[in-house]
């Protein structure tokens, strides 16, 4: 398994990890170049995939639920994209997957988030109410 294990609460993380999701302890540091190609195409298109909502909840056995949010979970993606780029120059097998994550990953960043949309709606709906009130002071 490539996975980290954190020794303040036991929970498993992925290896691009350094903190632990759950618990923020330090986690062991691994050497990332042992890591299979296959399992950096697999991590890398996970994180690339929940940037398309957003956010996510990390859950496990033992450790309360956490909301990781679209920073976190881009300046992960954006970790595992720059290491298989890395791999791409000696690898030319690797080059259509990685165009293509990156494709996801330019998509997903553009899209704004729904609780920002939800923000911008509610602003929105409030500087209307605001407008009609005044509005309704000349008639
Ligand atoms: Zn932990």
């Amino acid at each position: 398994m490539h996975t980290k294990h954190c020794n303040g609460c036991g929970n498993d993380n992925d290896p691009i990890l350094t903190n632990c999701i759950f618990c923020k302890s330090a986690l062991p540091i691994i050497d990332l170049d042992s890591i299979p190609n296959e399992v950096l195409v697999m991590n890398a298109a996970e994180w690339v995939g929940k940037m398309r909502e957003g956010w996510y909840t990390a859950k496990a056995p033992n450790a309360r639920p956490r909301m990781v949010i679209k920073g976190e979970i881009q300046g992960n993606a954006l970790r595992y994209l720059s290491l298989l780029e890395i791999r791409a120059s000696t690898n030319i097998n690797l080059v259509n997957t990685i165009n293509n994550l990156r494709a996801d990953y330019n998509k997903y960043e553009k899209k704004m988030p729904s609780n920002q949309k939800m923000a911008l709606g509610f602003f929105l709906l409030l500087v209307a109410m605001l407008l009609s009130l005044f509005i309704r002071q000349f008639i």
